[in-house]
């Protein structure tokens, strides 16, 4: 029998969400149990960590010092590092306070508690070299499973291309949020997520991140005329996104 392809699913600062979206595969997760081995997952086993990976797959960011050393630890052991999510790969919801008083925000969460790690939130790729990205908040779990068997099928991984605006007609989103004067990011934002939030309502608040080349300052200009900056800015917070807009 072929050998299993070695996993670790890796949870730094984050909600677990993406492991829990994986966890959502259930049986379509225990058909491949004959060609993948969790050797890291925190919600199905309790060991050491095995001296190698083939994949290490991250969510979260790297908060405290020990969360850099398992971080970097994952790169040194693993072939292959994914990052999972939007906080790892673009520094998510908790990259808000990156724009507010960070000091004044501390004393509020930990009143009494001294000693509490408060740095800067920054994404994963600052720290090591990420070899592929599954984006989203939380990831698709499907597409999940889609790069899990391209790993064990030795085959390029990839995600869609396309714009979350493709994919939003096709769900039978009753109306255009940007026809009705309204912000909405799905033009600019990378799609394979079925467009769910307009379909059920919400502006979508790129969470995929942005389409590779698109141009953000064009971005800005466009929906200036349905929200002032400091809105679009605070709305760009959310997923990790504001930073984009200087690089
Ligand atoms: S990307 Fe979203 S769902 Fe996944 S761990 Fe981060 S905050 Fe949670
Ligand atoms: S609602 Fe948003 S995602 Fe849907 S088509 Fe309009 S701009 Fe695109
Ligand atoms: S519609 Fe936008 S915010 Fe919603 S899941 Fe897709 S990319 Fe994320």
């Amino acid at each position: 029998m072929a050998k299993k392809l070695k996993i670790g699913i890796i949870s730094l600062t984050s909600c677990e969400g993406c492991q829990i979206a994986i966890l959502s595969l259930g049986d379509k997760l225990l058909k491949l149990k004959d060609k993948v081995e969790f050797l890291e997952f925190r919600y199905l086993e309790d060991q050491p960590w095995p001296d190698h990976f083939d994949v290490a797959f991250v969510e979260g960011s790297p908060i405290t010092k020990k969360q850099l050393k398992t971080l970097k630890e994952a790169r040194k052991r693993a072939d292959k590092l994914i990052v999972l999510g939007n906080c790892a790969a673009l520094g998510g919801v908790h990259e808000i306070k990156n724009y507010r008083d960070r000091n004044k925000i501390i004393r509020y969460v930990y009143e009494r508690k001294k000693g509490i790690a408060n740095p800067e939130i920054r994404e994963i790729d600052n720290f090591v070299k990420v070899d592929f990205t599954i984006p989203g908040c939380p990831i698709n779990p499907e597409e999940f499973l889609r790069v899990l068997k391209n790993l064990v099928e030795k085959k390029p991984l990839k995600i869609p291309t396309i714009s979350v605006c493709e994919e939003c007609p096709l769900q039978g989103t009753p109306d255009c949020f940007i026809v009705k004067k309204r912000v909405c990011f799905g033009p600019w934002t990378l799609g394979g997520c079925g467009a769910p939030c307009p379909k059920n309502g919400l502006e979508c608040l790129a969470c995929r991140g942005f389409k590779k080349g698109v141009n953000l300052d064009v971005m800005i200009k466009s929906l200036s005329r349905f929200a002032s900056e400091k809105e679009l800015k605070e709305k760009l917070e959310i997923f990790g996104l504001r930073d984009e807009l200087n690089s």
